[in-house]
């Protein structure tokens, strides 16, 4: 069914907001053999879901007149598994229902119970929520649930790995036995399936994830990384493909406390999501990237789980997701409703075949790529700048006059040169990544290693050692610079290098001090003669390298880790250096 056949106030609703024609999804819904019926929906976010329940629920919800009525209880209710998910709802069915004169209410965790309660008792038609809340207010006899004529489960699959099952059960258990259910669910595990039977009678199936766009309108790319230049490659990352909107994942609170207090150090107009966030503080980090005042947004997996904001581009996995699905969980935050986005891995060396495996086990081609270089960034500023310097603009006699007073004063290279230099300003400063592919050293004794020590890590070629990722580690577990690490050999299964004797005594001191019970890459001094150790390595077929120089810390900051309390929206952020510097050891398998 096109869009024109729908009852005239969604239509106007529809084309008001520039859509044109449904999604596959929207399509399938508005079939004539899914009119009225229990519906059971393989569909991802962005395929433009929440519309196609929207509409789905049209015949349970309109008059003849094609409007709303006041309602005693509410006639329908959307579950979703997160706050934000729900907002999101909410706004989407707000201004595709309003002009029915449809009144919803919005009922989520950590927002005034009492508002929402006075919000139920004005006659909500359609509640939106999630099921800890409902459940709540279900309880309290807030919610009556006894009228209801259709019931939406949204992201049913992310609600029941995140244990809401029995919260679900009692809410469905209120409602009337011949209510629509309308399941939503981007997989379809066994629980879901389960869930179906029990609540949903002769449900249609309908699948369109592979007509959707499945991966087809993100790009992925994957970026190995020495662990200690993380931070650098997200910066880099950021300032070269300036994206309207780019959201970025850690693994934890502190990471993200950590990274986007560093961001906007920099200069970045950053927010930061996590569940350390109030619901306020979330809501309007999310209107600060919707009115474009920030652009970029760090969050943990659950805070942005179902986050949908149409100019995002760019999602960057600053720590490798624990699995595929919540790759394509985040990765889906961008390429949404038709658009083109790109994903980004970025990866600590010791851990690109575990993403290997992973991208290889969900079947997403991506591209191995070296991270933008701050020479790549400067060139494509160069280009961006010279775009806007050159495009028309619209000026007034103020702009004139000025304009003419100013070459009454300098030559026009010398206003060029200024007008460039203020463009360049504002940019944050790209970062030099350690050399990937600097010149080795030339072989042979080095000075200052003439009586040198020698240690060993239990990591080898066949763990991906590199020094790439190694030297980093010895300077930050040992605490010399990486001028004071001499020749590293790389073996099969562990890779010897060397330290200055004199120094030796305080590196071990140091390593011990640093070690960590769950570091996996241990360091230990060699026994025995060291030199033929080293011998029996070389024989070993191992192969020898040396420490790229020159070294630059891993920031070039000196005041890294000790961020200064941000300005701008999101909460402040703390000095709480983030752990992804400190795990490489977490990598080798
Ligand atoms: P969802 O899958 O519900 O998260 O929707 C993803 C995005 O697609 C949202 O911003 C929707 O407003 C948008 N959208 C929904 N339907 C359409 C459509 N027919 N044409 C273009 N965009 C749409």
């Amino acid at each position: 069914m096109p869009f024109s056949d729908l009852p005239p106030i969604l239509g106007t609703a529809l084309s008001e907001r520039g859509y044109a024609a449904p999604t596959p999804v929207q399509a399938a819904v508005l079939e004539a053999d899914a009119y009225g019926r229990d519906l059971i929906v393989s569909a991802q976010t962005g395929s433009g879901k929440t519309v196609a329940f929207g509409l789905a629920m049209a015949s349970d919800l309109l008059s003849d007149d094609g409007r709303l009525p006041p309602a005693a209880a509410p006639l329908a209710l959307v579950i979703a598994p997160t706050r934000e998910l729900a907002l999101q709802v909410s706004r989407e069915l707000i201004w595709l229902y309003g002009k029915a004169g449809a009144r919803i209410a919005t009922c989520v965790g950590g927002m005034d119970a009492g508002k929402e309660r006075r919000a139920l008792g004005y006659g909500a038609q359609i509640v939106v929520g999630t099921p800890g809340r409902l459940r709540d207010h279900l309880e309290r006899g807030a919610l009556d649930l006894s009228a209801l004529r259709a019931v939406v489960l949204d992201e049913a699959d992310e609600m029941l790995d995140m244990g809401f099952r029995e919260d679900l059960e009692e809410i469905l258990d209120a409602t009337p036995a011949e209510r629509r259910t309308l399941l939503f669910s981007a997989t379809m595990p066994a629980p879901i399936v389960s869930l179906a039977r029990r609540y949903q009678r002769d449900a249609l199936r309908i699948s369109t994830v592979s007509e959707d766009r499945g991966h087809g309108d993100i790009s992925y790319q994957a970026m190995a990384v020495a662990p200690a230049d993380i931070e650098n490659a997200v910066v880099n990352l950021l300032r070269f493909h300036e994206a309207e909107t780019a959201m970025l994942f850690c693994a934890t609170r502190d990471n993200v406390r950590h990274l986007h207090a560093s961001l906007i150090e920099r200069g970045f107009a950053a927010v930061a999501l996590s569940g350390e966030h109030s619901q306020n503080e979330r809501n309007s980090a999310l209107q600060a990237l919707r009115d474009k005042r920030a652009r970029v947004c760090v969050a943990t997996d659950v805070a942005a789980r179902g986050i949908d904001l149409p100019s995002l581009s760019l999602v960057v996995h600053v720590e490798i997701p624990r699995d595929a699905e919540t790759l394509q969980h985040r990765s889906g935050r961008t390429g949404r409703a038709g658009k083109k986005g790109t994903a980004v891995l970025i990866v600590p060396y010791p851990r690109r075949r575990r993403v290997e495996g992973m991208l290889r086990g969900a079947r997403i081609p991506a591209e191995w790529v070296p991270a933008p270089s701050a020479a790549d960034i400067r060139k494509a500023d160069s280009e961006r700048m010279l775009a806007a310097l050159l495009a028309p603009v619209e000026y007034d006699e103020h702009d004139q006059a000025l304009a003419e007073r100013l070459l009454a004063e300098r030559s026009p290279q010398e206003i060029a040169a200024a007008l460039v230099h203020a463009h360049r300003a504002r940019l944050p400063e790209p970062e030099d990544l350690l050399a990937s592919d600097a010149p080795q050293e030339p072989r042979g004794p080095r000075p200052g290693f003439e009586g040198s020590a020698w240690f060993r890590i239990n990591v080898g070629r066949n763990q991906n050692a590199d020094p790439r990722w190694i030297l980093p580690l010895i300077c930050r577990r040992g605490h010399v610079s990486r001028s004071e690490i001499g020749a590293i050999r790389i073996a099969a299964h562990e890779t010897l290098f060397e330290v200055p004797g004199p120094l030796a005594a305080r590196f071990l001191d140091a390593v011990r001090r640093t070690a960590n019970e769950e570091d996996e890459v241990e360091i230990q001094p060699v026994d025995g003669k060291p030199r033929d150790e080293a011998r029996r390595h070389r024989r070993d077929n191992a192969r020898p390298v040396h420490a790229p120089k020159p070294y630059r810390a891993h920031t070039g900051r000196p005041d890294h880790g000790k961020p200064s309390a941000p300005k701008g929206p999101g909460k402040p952020a703390g000095g709480k250096k983030g752990n992804w510097h400190k795990k490489p050891g977490k990598g080798p398998k």
